[in-house]
């Protein structure tokens, strides 16, 4: 008989100190970390693979499991689906993996067409690229600075607490007030608690008005576009419990991580996971329609490369943003539809720069002048070697923003018109010629708006269709968006869709 899920389902996993990390930085007395993750661990230990998984027979490959969207969730919940004996059929629309993590061409190099950076406190993202078959020591793990960009024109370090006592334009009491607000929101336990305030409401009443307009709006506006208004303070306490997540998992530091090749080489492990051990991979496969199938189960049709089709399954988890959701299942009852498409998303807009010269030390810079059109700047070769990118500088200008923004359907020359002159401005010394290639990614619905008690209206995992589950940021009414998060709907979705209990046809669904 096939062991219950459950018995995987909390596994412990052994953290490894980074290879690169001095030990003063990990907690007093452990060179290792326990740290329960949702993730079963790889059966063969770390390390690449190559011989075949068969963890119980192929006689125990009864379900049928379809996951559509090959971005990180899709891919961790395939290859989860996979070793747990089911037949497997990963369906992603792009031509390759990774979604929202996808590699990209930038010139002549690859890198993420969005920054990324694992935190040692990420246990279950740690635990998905072990489970890939990525070797702890392919990790990088490296200390940052950051930079503030404030209304004065002038960059200044932001990585301690003595940056910010030195931030100007803010008095001592605001920046005291500021520093209680935080070690505030890291004493909250209840997300549900901060739900049912608006964040800027509970910025204003514990930092104080001019701390409010001086330094979180800008924050917020970087991180939330024009939508913060209408964002609970559960956004800035999950972003604050992040920002504490390596102490509470006994760590005396957070560091900065990446895969050496960035997500190229998570994204090409998981592809030859995948073929070793037969998780159907269709790139390139847009799904249209999702419907119950007569006599049980469900139909997919597909539009891959090869023209319309049509494939039955047992179950389905669509990994999609929630209104994208809704179109795909025609079947969902008319409620269920409303909920997915009232969902309110954040979206991006975030040109890639390749410079023939570096910008800066700083990691991130923070910008809290209202006028520049993007919200940070990312140095990402301040973090990764610059030898990833053949030497040169990788810049990331992202402007978090809705789907109507113009800049959505704006060209990539146009952005980069309306973007270039204020990073001259920032950096008086670039020179645009210093621009070696540059790509503009657009994203309408890259995360799920946390509004007033989002929770409570929240769609669920569930649908009335059975066997079809829907699972993404909507999902995650107190999280901010991050891998990490992102993957503790796994064991959530296999929770919920009860994959180790008998096909949808003969069970009840809500
Ligand atoms: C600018 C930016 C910076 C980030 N930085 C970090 C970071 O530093 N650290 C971190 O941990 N996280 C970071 N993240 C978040 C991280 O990228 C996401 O949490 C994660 O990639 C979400 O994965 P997902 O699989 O849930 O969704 P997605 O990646 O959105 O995957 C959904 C997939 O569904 C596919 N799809 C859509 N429609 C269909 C269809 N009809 N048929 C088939 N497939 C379909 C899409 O093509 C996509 O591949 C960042 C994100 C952004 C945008």
């Amino acid at each position: 008989m096939r062991a219950p899920l459950r018995t995987w389902a909390w596994c412990q996993i052994r953290v490894p100190s980074p290879t690169t990390a001095p030990s003063s930085t990990m907690a007093e007395g452990s060179a290792n970390h326990v740290i329960s993750t949702p993730f079963r661990s790889s059966p063969a230990g770390t390390g690449r693979r190559t011989v075949a998984y068969d963890p119980r027979g192929s006689e125990e490959r009864d379900m049928r499991c379809a996951v559509v969207g090959g971005g990180v969730l899709g891919m961790t919940l395939a290859l989860r689906l996979r070793r747990d004996g089911h037949d497997v059929t990963l369906y992603e629309a792009a031509p390759e993996l990774g979604g929202l993590a996808s590699p990209w061409r930038i010139g002549e190099v690859t890198w993420d067409r969005h920054y990324h950076v694992t935190l040692l406190s990420d246990a279950r993202t740690r635990a998905m690229y072990e489970a890939a078959g990525i070797l702890d020591d392919e990790i990088r793990w490296v200390e940052t600075k950051n930079g503030y960009y404030g209304p004065d024109g002038v960059i200044r370090p932001f990585s301690g607490p003595v940056d910010f006592l030195k931030l100007p334009g803010l008095s001592l009491l605001d920046k005291l007030r500021m520093g209680g607000t935080i070690v505030l929101g890291s004493r909250i336990r209840s997300g549900e608690r901060m739900e049912r305030r608006t964040v800027e409401s509970w910025l204003r009443r514990w930092s104080g008005p001019s701390a409010f307009e001086a330094f979180w709006k800008p924050l917020l506006r970087a991180k939330l576009g024009d939508t913060y208004p209408r964002a609970s303070a559960a956004f800035i306490w999950a972003t604050i419990q992040r920002l504490f997540a390596a102490r509470r998992s006994g760590l005396k530091k957070e560091m900065f991580g990446y895969v050496h090749g960035g997500y190229a080489t998570v994204c090409a492990a998981f592809a030859t996971a995948f073929e070793r051990e037969g998780v159907e991979l269709r790139l390139a496969t847009p799904i249209g329609a999702i419907r119950r199938a007569e006599g049980g189960g469900l139909d997919i049709t597909t539009a891959g490369p090869d023209g319309p089709a049509t494939d039955h399954v047992d179950r389905v988890v669509v990994t999609t943003a929630a209104p994208i959701a809704a179109r795909l299942c025609p079947d969902l009852l008319e409620g269920e539809r409303r909920r997915l498409e009232s969902v309110e998303y954040v979206g991006i807009v975030c040109a890639s720069l390749l410079l023939d010269r570096s910008l800066s030390e700083h990691y991130l810079t923070y910008i809290t002048d209202p006028e520049t059109p993007f919200t940070a700047v990312v140095e990402m070769t301040a973090f990764i070697d610059p030898a990833e990118v053949d030497g040169k500088a990788l810049v990331y200008l992202p402007k978090y923003t809705t789907a109507d923004d113009p800049l959505m359907r704006a060209s990539d020359d146009e952005v980069l018109d309306a973007f270039l002159p204020y990073l001259e401005r920032m950096y008086p010394d670039l020179d645009r010629a210093q621009v070696v290639a540059a790509r503009v990614s657009r994203v309408p619905k890259v995360f799920a708006l946390p509004t007033l008690r989002y929770s409570e209206t929240q769609p669920s995992i569930a649908t009335s269709v059975p066997g079809l589950y829907l699972a993404g940021s909507a999902n995650l009414p107190f999280a901010t968006l991050n891998v990490d998060d992102t993957l503790s709907l796994v064991d959530q979705v296999l929770e919920v869709a009860n994959l180790d209990a008998a096909p949808a046809t003969s069970r009840t669904e809500p």
